[in-house]
């Protein structure tokens, strides 16, 4: 199965941007990409959840709400464009920076259990242990937040940002029955597991298959999460000088190396035209297989995210 969808992308919104990061030029280069589907993404913390830092108070509703005119108008290059969050994890509340009331409003939803160097107080980054832990927890506070059914992924999931040493290590000082618990539970709740690109290093492929952060995808799919996929990209110039395309690149591959099924790609993230080519009987039978598109990300209130199963 392909690969074409791209969920975690900055604009000039989120303030460690470059502020020419536009939805225009992430889209021209996306579409000669290959891709289908973009995410947009920046950092947010809702104004009505104490806490914010100095970095996340202007990062509000108002403030990330201010693109969707962008979005709309760069819609018309026939990309499926989806208007979402970076939301923070809260650690003062245990939970996830934003009420359901603001949750709603995005179409989609990606929380870091992994911004330690902002979320972590400082004494924590040693020893390893103890850094590890907090990203455990946090992973776990996200998971039983209360605004859970509003998440579609986790993002970068336990690769801390701008860690003072090799992140990698922390990877493999969480034990394997840990990740099961974990995964397990985020599987029930139908929250993804998100393939950061961003974090994968130049390793040729059979020494990423075995390095601890694949042993980690492994043990995602085989507790029955779903996956996205994004760039973490915070410049549209350097997406247009080849992210994008190295993007698909390994994407597809890492997919392939997982054995990714379309049934393993969370449902707003499947390539449309894969999906199309699967299941033509189905969709020729169904009335209007079309009116529904937009609202699938739309989650009713009674289904936990991810659950939606497509109308076709
Ligand atoms: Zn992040
Ligand atoms: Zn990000």
């Amino acid at each position: 199965m392909k690969i074409a969808h791209d969920f975690h992308m900055h604009t000039s919104l989120s303030l460690c941007a470059e502020k020419t990061a536009n939805v225009k030029e992430y889209v021209e280069s996306a579409k000669k990409a290959g891709f289908e589907k973009l995410g947009f993404a920046n950092h947010f913390w809702d104004a009505a959840i104490p806490g914010a830092n100095d970095f996340y108070v202007p990062q509000h509703y108002d403030h990330v709400e201010s693109m969707k005119p962008e979005i709309e108008e760069a819609k018309k290059s026939g990309l499926t464009l989806y208007f979402g969050c970076e939301c923070e994890y809260d650690p003062y509340r245990h939970g996830v920076a934003c009420t359901p009331e603001v949750a709603e409003k995005f179409e989609f939803m990606i929380v870091p259990n992994s911004h330690t160097h902002m979320m972590m107080p400082k004494d924590y980054y040693h020893p390893y242990e103890k850094h590890a832990e907090f990203m455990v927890n946090a992973y776990e506070e996200i998971l039983n937040s209360e605004v859970a059914k509003y998440i579609t992924g986790m993002a970068h999931p336990f690769e801390a940002v701008a860690c003072p040493y090799d992140r990698a290590i922390l990877i493999g000082l969480i034990k394997e029955d840990v990740f099961k618990r974990l995964f397990t539970l985020q599987a029930e709740k139908g929250i993804a597991f998100e393939i950061n690109l961003s974090c994968l290093d130049q390793k040729k492929p059979e020494e990423f298959a075995a390095s601890d952060r694949f042993k980690m995808f492994r043990l995602a799919k085989d507790c029955g999460c779903q996956f996205i996929f994004g760039t973490d990209i915070h410049s549209s110039a350097k997406y247009a000088a080849g992210v994008a395309d190295a993007a698909m690149k390994g994407a597809n591959l890492v997919a392939e190396m997982l054995g990714l099924r379309e049934e393993d790609i969370i449902e707003i993230a499947k390539c449309a035209i894969t999906h199309l080519r699967t299941i033509p009987v189905i969709l020729s039978k169904a009335k209007n297989p079309f009116s529904k598109l937009g609202e699938r990300i739309l989650r009713p209130p009674t289904q936990p995210a991810g659950r939606v199963v497509a109308s076709g």
